[in-house]
């Protein structure tokens, strides 16, 4: 607590233009619309004041919190006093590179990119139009829809790596992308800063047609209209998550006003003022049903930041695994 104090401080002191953003309230900042006070948020506005703000962090042992669009993770409802949230918000560049690949800066969203892409012939990124992440999340998650993942398209990602104060460029095949992981989720203190996507060259209308379909597909199956996260459980191999917890009878199943969705039984959605407990406890009571029922046992997607998390520079104080896993069983 105290160390964040300090950086809070000195950033205001070194950074006077810096946007701080102090007791805000994470569910402004989260698709779930669920979550507690968070301490503070800065908002850099540009590549360079990024990597001072991380420099000053590291200076006080503290290391930053990188914030996207907020679509994959649960905040807790007691608030995050001991984190320093950093937002992508303001990282926007997106243009052509004169070999015709695309640089996106790691705040843009996935669907601008997608259409940016649709507007220069570029063909590659359709599946990603209606992932409401961002460029930074969603090269941290591998994001990924209808047989499309970033890691298709990605040619390279730059990253600061916090520990060492260094910036990095990654080729593709040095990204650890798989399924809904890659290197940087892995590696604490990775702060991505930007990604090339090299695409290839199509008809805007035929790649258009195609963003259409997909994204009436995705209106038809998924429960848009209510706050998630997504899909609330990992595929496990060789199944669906969402059948797994159909044929367990829980489609719709309700802990207060967390609820599997009656539309898709891969999303937990909020369907009024659901708490982190409530989703939590719904959670859990889907993964030990399905386990008992199929011997499957699901492993959440979404990232579920406990009450007691807190990271300093040599990364999270608490065991790695209960901000990606649950905590116990
Ligand atoms: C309705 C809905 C539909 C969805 N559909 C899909 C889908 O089809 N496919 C899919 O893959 N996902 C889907 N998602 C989940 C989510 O959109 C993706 O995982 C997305 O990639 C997360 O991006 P974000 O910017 O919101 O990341 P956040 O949720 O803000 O962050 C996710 C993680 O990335 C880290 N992070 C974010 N930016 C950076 C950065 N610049 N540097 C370092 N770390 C960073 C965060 O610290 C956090 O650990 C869906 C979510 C919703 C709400």
């Amino acid at each position: 607590m105290e160390t964040v104090e300090n950086a809070v401080r000195a950033v205001k002191e070194q950074l006077p233009g810096m946007k701080l953003l102090e007791n805000e309230p994470m569910s402004l900042h989260s698709s779930f619309r669920i979550g507690g006070p968070a301490r503070v948020i800065a908002f850099p506005s540009d590549v360079t004041g990024l990597t001072r703000l991380c420099d000053i962090l590291k200076e006080h042992h503290v290391a930053p919190f990188l914030l996207g669009n907020g679509t994959n993770i649960l905040f807790p409802d007691e608030g995050l006093q001991d984190l320093f949230l950093v937002s992508t918000e303001r990282l926007q560049k997106l243009f052509l590179l004169p070999d015709g690949a695309v640089y996106a800066e790691s705040g843009v969203s996935l669907a601008r990119l997608a259409a940016f892409a649709q507007e220069n012939g570029l063909s590659g990124l359709e599946f990603a139009g209606g992932i409401p992440g961002t460029v930074g999340g969603g090269c941290i998650m591998n994001a990924g829809a209808y047989g499309g993942e970033l890691k298709d398209v990605v040619e390279s990602v730059v990253y600061l790596y916090v520990p060492d104060q260094t910036l990095y460029e990654l080729p593709n095949a040095d990204c650890g992308f798989s399924y809904r992981t890659s290197f940087f989720q892995k590696t604490p203190g990775c702060v991505l800063l930007s990604a090339v996507f090299r695409l290839k060259p199509d008809d805007r209308l035929a790649i258009s047609e195609r963003m259409q379909e997909l994204s009436e597909k995705r209106r038809s199956k998924q429960p848009l209209d209510l706050p998630s996260a997504g899909s609330a459980f990992r595929r496990p191999e060789g199944h669906f998550a969402a059948r797994l917890i159909e044929d367990a009878g829980l489609k719709g199943y309700a802990v207060g006003d967390a609820q599997v969705s009656e539309k898709h039984a891969g999303f937990v959605v909020n369907r009024g003022h659901a708490s982190s407990h409530e989703v939590y406890d719904l959670m859990m009571h889907v993964r030990s049903e399905v386990y008992r029922r199929s011997g499957v046992f699901l492993e959440p997607e979404i990232i579920i930041l406990p009450p007691d998390y807190h990271l300093d520079d040599n990364g999270p104080k608490i065991p790695r695994n209960r901000v990606v896993e649950f905590g116990g069983n």
